[in-house]
């Protein structure tokens, strides 16, 4: 099997599922307990809350452990604890649904939305951002309740934002800003400080940690409400007997990729190149959609005529895992937001794949990946039947 879906989850990193083993078979005991056997636990989420910090350059204080990107993002969107509120949300085009969804639902609880256009490589516009932040004569008291959501690295096709510029614009004009770093934490150099975001999320799984934990990073002095109502962890933000394996394995697998990150980035701009080749050297035409400046090991291709969902099929029957640019159901493909955010035709979304390449993928897997698209559209007597399609 060739693991090519490295941004939809990663595998555990070893060291991090060693560290992770003591606390759920020896010292199991709830850190919040006083006696001694707790003692160990408390000290571990104090220890990782440290590394984590210094892994982004951040504050021990500043770290909140959740169970998740989807829980981070939900966090700030929805609970957010200014004394007036937020009452006006800018978000980019190309959000993942954990942003999406939450500003719809906020949309339904009277909060206004609007978005910022992105280009044809998914890069959002600053100016377009200062559009929607200076309209109208009541701009300044808009500003006082906005918050601006844009995600770091786009999770379908890889694009870096301009992170620190949007922040810059958002603070000019009194606005808040987050960032949904959940694609690029373990994987790109993160400094919360030179970004200068209020907020930032990240998930474990993402960086070869363990599923279901993750962090948020709420600068000090920003406000934000608690997200649960109960005992006294996280300072009294989040509520809950916290998982500490997971908390330590998260920290571990994190302090490890950030350790290797200029390594892992050479090694997968070369898997990437590997990829490329094989398939330019057997002259099969595709689109390479996205930045050039993108998460190492994104590569998000469509295939005019072909359908991205079986090509994942395909791939799948020869033990290749990767993911589709655009979700197919029973009648009609849905097209990716993001992929119509950047647009793309319809013909060329439907014809999209990601392949998300990891640090444990080798050179012999690329080539391996290049030539099975190679066969699989070579022999193209599957392509799909454009004349039966609806429009
Ligand atoms: N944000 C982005 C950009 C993601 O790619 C994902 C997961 O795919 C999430 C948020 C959700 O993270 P989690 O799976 O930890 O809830």
């Amino acid at each position: 099997m060739i693991y090519a879906d490295n941004a939809a989850t990663t595998k555990l990193d070893t060291e991090a599922f060693e560290a992770m083993k003591t606390f759920l078979f020896d010292d199991y005991g709830n850190p919040s307990q006083p006696y001694s056997f707790s003692r160990k636990a408390r000290y571990a989420i104090s220890e990782a809350r440290k590394d984590i910090a210094r892994c982004i350059n951040a504050n021990p204080e500043e770290i909140f452990f959740t169970s998740g990107g989807t829980e981070s993002d939900n966090w700030v969107i929805k609970n957010f604890g200014l004394p007036s509120d937020i009452k006006h949300l800018i978000v980019s085009e190309i959000e993942h649904h954990a942003i999406i969804n939450a500003c719809k639902h906020q949309n339904m609880c009277g909060v206004s939305v609007e978005y910022i256009p992105v280009d044809e490589k998914g890069v959002a516009l600053v100016e377009e951002l200062k559009k929607l932040l200076t309209r109208g004569e009541e701009a300044a008291a808009y500003c006082e309740t906005t918050l601006v959501s844009v995600m770091l690295a786009n999770n379908e096709i890889g694009t870096i934002e301009p992170i620190k510029e949007l922040a810059e614009m958002a603070h000019k004009y009194g606005a808040f800003f987050h960032t949904d770093a959940v694609q690029a934490v373990g994987h790109l150099k993160i400094d919360v400080k030179e970004l200068g975001v209020d907020f930032l999320s990240a998930s474990a799984h993402k960086f070869n940690g363990p599923k279901g934990v993750g962090f948020l990073y709420v600068k000090k002095g920003a406000l934000i409400q608690p997200l649960n109502d109960g005992g006294a962890q996280e300072n009294g933000m989040r509520a809950g007997t916290e998982n500490v394996a997971s908390i330590v394995g998260m920290a571990k697998a994190l302090k490890n990729n950030v350790m290797c990150l200029e390594e892992n980035e050479t090694k997968l701009i070369k898997l990437e190149r590997i990829i490329e080749n094989v398939l330019k050297r057997n002259s099969v035409e595709y689109v390479r959609n996205g930045y050039s400046k993108h998460v190492p090991g994104n590569m998000s291709l469509s295939f005019n005529g072909f359908e991205g969902e079986a090509l994942l099929h395909r791939l799948d029957l020869m033990g290749i895992c990767i993911s589709t640019g655009s979700a197919c159901d029973s009648k009609r493909t849905q097209i990716s937001h993001v992929l119509k955010a950047i647009g793309m035709d319809r013909d060329l979304a439907e014809g999209t794949i990601r392949i998300s390449l990891g640090k444990n993928n080798t050179e012999s897997e690329a080539e391996t990946i290049g030539n099975a698209l190679v066969e699989i559209i070579g022999g193209n007597d599957w392509r799909r039947n454009t004349e039966h399609r609806e429009t």
